[in-house]
């Protein structure tokens, strides 16, 4: 399922770059990688928001407001199957879980849930799940810091923690990650 195009795409997308005609032309002959693109991209522009939230707001509660107004704002992905971008199987995350609290936790299976329907970002570059793997949504207050070790910047110089939702597979990597604003 995983296209041969799929890394320049991210990286062209990450960067910000203008696709190249190559690329733009593969895009017109590849469903997966058009999704993908407009998957990359979204989550892109979310996380400009959030590092544009970060500078303007640090550590303020009404930089963290900011934020979660703009991923609440951000328009959500059409529905796409887990399994479409979590076939991109690339870098591991090596000591990702360092969450201070795991208040609750719940099971559902990812084929009940529409992730992205539900505001989830793919983490990038998570390793795929097994087919029929349970995931867990656990409810964590997370430092920049850990969305960076997730491949998602945001200013590390911000001291906030953001508070969100994590979803992981039965091995506890994370897969995806909602911004969630119950707290204000
Ligand atoms: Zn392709």
């Amino acid at each position: 399922m995983s296209c041969f195009w799929v890394p320049r795409i991210i990286e062209c997308a990450r960067t910000g770059q203008i696709p190249t005609a190559e690329i733009r032309q593969h895009l017109a002959e590849c469903l997966h990688c058009e999704r993908r693109w407009a998957q990359e991209e979204l989550l892109s522009s979310r996380l400009r928001s959030i590092r544009q939230a970060s500078a303007v707001g640090r550590s303020s509660v009404e930089g963290r407001r900011l934020i979660l107004q703009r991923f609440a704002a951000s328009p959500r992905p059409q529905s796409f199957g887990p399994k479409l971008w979590l076939a991109i199987a690339a870098s591991l995350l090596i000591g990702f879980v360092s969450f201070t609290t795991w208040p609750h936790r719940q099971t559902l299976s990812p084929v009940e849930s529409d992730w992205s329907a539900e505001g989830f970002v793919a983490v990038p570059f998570a390793l795929p799940l097994a087919s029929g793997e349970f995931v867990k949504v656990v409810h964590a207050d997370l430092q920049p810091s850990d969305f960076a070790r997730m491949g998602i910047e945001v200013d590390t110089a911000s001291p906030s923690p953001i508070s969100a939702d994590v979803m992981s597979g039965e091995d506890d990597l994370p897969r995806a990650v909602r911004v969630s604003g119950e707290q204000f």
